[in-house]
């Protein structure tokens, strides 16, 4: 069970603190290093999207045979639709000598550590106005500002769970602590 050993990286933080920023640099940065761990989801594939990006896109019966099979050994239902990880796709990652890159919640990182011995959680944080001005910024709907608002001093408090906190508030310096966390 050598790949056991390997590392993976949860990077968790209230949405607009910029993870989805951070992964894209880092993977784009250091192609050879790092892989975005996709998950896999039932939901209909939006025109702007692809196979593998946001997410593996299979049919409820494929994802069910994913659950039975333990494969996918975490998901969640939502209006019906169900998204979750997969050991495969980890072990892909790792079979590159890639070290995953994964955004998920407490429950997400729970999972991963039930089978993976070592999992590093970075927790990424941004003011709250600041967080704001982004999502203005990145283009969101005023409903949707105003729901991830409200969710921001829930996931906060979760902060504390995580191995280390990084305030994102510059960009480069935040991927810097990064790697400086990864290879010490
Ligand atoms: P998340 O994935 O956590 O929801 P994003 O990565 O989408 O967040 O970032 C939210 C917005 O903030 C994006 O428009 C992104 O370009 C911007 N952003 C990310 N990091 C920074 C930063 N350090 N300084 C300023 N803006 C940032």
């Amino acid at each position: 069970m050598e790949e056991h050993n390997q590392r993976i990286i949860v990077i968790e933080g209230p949405s607009g603190a910029g993870k989805d920023t951070i992964i894209k640099t880092l993977t784009k940065k250091y192609p050879d290093r790092f892989a975005k761990l996709v998950s896999v989801a039932t939901r209909a594939m939006r025109p702007n999207e692809s196979q593998g990006n946001p997410y593996h896109f299979v049919s409820n019966e494929e994802f069910d045979q994913m659950v039975a099979s333990g494969d996918i050994f975490e998901y969640t239902i939502r209006h019906g639709e169900k998204r979750g990880m997969s050991e495969k796709y980890i072990n892909e990652i790792f079979a590159q000598n890639k070290i995953p890159l994964k955004d998920c919640n407490l429950i997400g990182v729970k999972a991963l550590q039930s089978r993976f011995k070592h999992v590093t959680t970075i927790f990424i944080t941004a003011d709250k106005n600041e967080i704001e001005q982004r999502l203005h910024k990145r283009g969101d709907a005023l409903s949707d500002i105003q729901a991830r608002m409200q969710d921001y001093d829930e996931c906060i408090k979760e902060a504390k769970y995580y191995d280390y906190v990084i305030k994102n508030d510059n960009l480069q310096k935040t991927i810097d602590k990064i790697i400086e966390i990864i290879y010490n």
